[in-house]
């Protein structure tokens, strides 16, 4: 069964690829695949240019666009399962604007994403778990943007104006004091939760579309555990996490507050990026400490945490340079 496949790891962190597919605009201006996914099973893909193969990637898995959301959750599923198991667990999605990284992650409602799935399945594993073991959900949901935290389930309250800061604390304890975590018993619950979440998200923003491409969306959620035979306890985290666009953007077509956002997403992605790459080439030295974001996750990337990230890219010939970047970045990470 889906839920009870292990993780088999090759080292802690996993990169998957997915790829959207061409949008009805696309198709009907004739814009062309740069990406082909002959050798997707072996977790390949080549990008092409002018019809040319040019550069081959390798993943732990890859997704074309005819992939479906339970495909994707059905490789990402092991994840939920270490997180019952007292493993820490951090989920990214990557990538430029408009590739997909809110439907991998939030998806709809009729093709609900990676959170959702997630979440299910934590539930489902207690149930079958629930003779040997007790456990306790809580879910948190903050955005970080401008490398400042937001905590969008303490916005009805107007709570969320007042400034967060990460700290350090105790083991199994929130690196953010103040941040509302909210208890789930089913998913009825769960989906209020996150539905609370995004409508915070939208608040103050003038479009929150644009808001949501220029922040990171987080969700932590806190798991409880104790083994009823033996009353050894666990604490967890998993974290679900949204990342702002990673597009370049000139510095000279931006100005102002746009000018710092960019600077701030830059910093934030980069700083990431440094972090995993350091962890994966066992560095002495781990630089958690340049971004808000990096910080946030310090006791929850490296030492026997799971990572996950998903690069998402546009199969569009026009999309090439920032989909080369974002390839680039996560071979960097591998
Ligand atoms: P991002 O969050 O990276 O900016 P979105 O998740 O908003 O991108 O995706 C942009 C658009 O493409 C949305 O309309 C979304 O529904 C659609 N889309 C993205 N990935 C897929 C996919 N794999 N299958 C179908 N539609 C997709
Ligand atoms: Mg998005």
């Amino acid at each position: 069964e889906l839920y009870n496949k292990v993780l088999e790891l090759k080292g802690n962190i996993r990169v998957f690829c997915r790829c959207r597919p061409l949008n009805g605009e696309e198709v009907a201006s004739g814009a062309s695949m740069a990406i082909d996914f002959e050798a997707a099973k072996d977790g390949e893909l080549t990008v092409k240019s002018n019809g040319l193969a040019k550069k081959i990637f390798k993943f732990d898995s890859v997704f074309s666009p005819q992939a479906g959301q339970v495909d994707v959750f059905e490789d990402t599923a092991p994840f939920a399962t270490s997180v019952l198991d007292g493993y820490n667990v951090c989920i990214f999605a990557y990538g430029q604007t408009g590739t997909g990284k809110t439907f991998t992650m939030e998806g709809t409602e009729e093709a609900r994403g990676v959170n959702y799935r997630t979440l299910e399945a934590l539930f489902h594993i207690i149930d079958e778990r629930q003779s040997t073991f007790w456990y306790e959900i809580s879910v948190s949901v903050l955005e970080v943007y401008n490398e400042q935290i937001r905590d969008l389930l303490a916005c009805d309250s107007g709570l969320s104006t007042k400034r967060l800061e990460v700290k350090q604390v105790g083991e199994g304890m929130h690196p953010v004091p103040g941040l509302v975590e909210a208890q789930v018993n089913n998913m009825k619950e769960v989906w209020e939760v996150l539905r609370t979440g995004s409508n915070g998200r939208a608040v103050g923003s003038t479009s929150a579309n644009e808001h949501s491409s220029r922040s990171h969306c987080i969700h932590c959620v806190m798991v409880k555990g104790e083994n009823l035979l033996n009353g050894e306890c666990t604490r967890s985290k998993l974290w679900l996490i949204d990342l702002a666009g990673s597009e370049r953007i000139a510095k000279t077509e931006v100005q102002g507050e746009r000018l710092k956002e960019t600077q701030n997403i830059n910093k934030s992605l980069s700083a990431l990026g440094d972090v995993i790459s350091a962890l994966a080439t066992k560095s002495p030295h781990i630089p958690f400490r340049n971004s808000k974001l990096t910080h946030l996750l310090q006791d929850s990337l490296g030492g026997d945490s799971k990572t996950l990230m998903f690069v998402q890219i546009s199969p569009n010939e026009n999309d090439l340079s920032e989909t080369l970047c974002s390839l680039n970045f996560a071979s960097r990470v591998r």
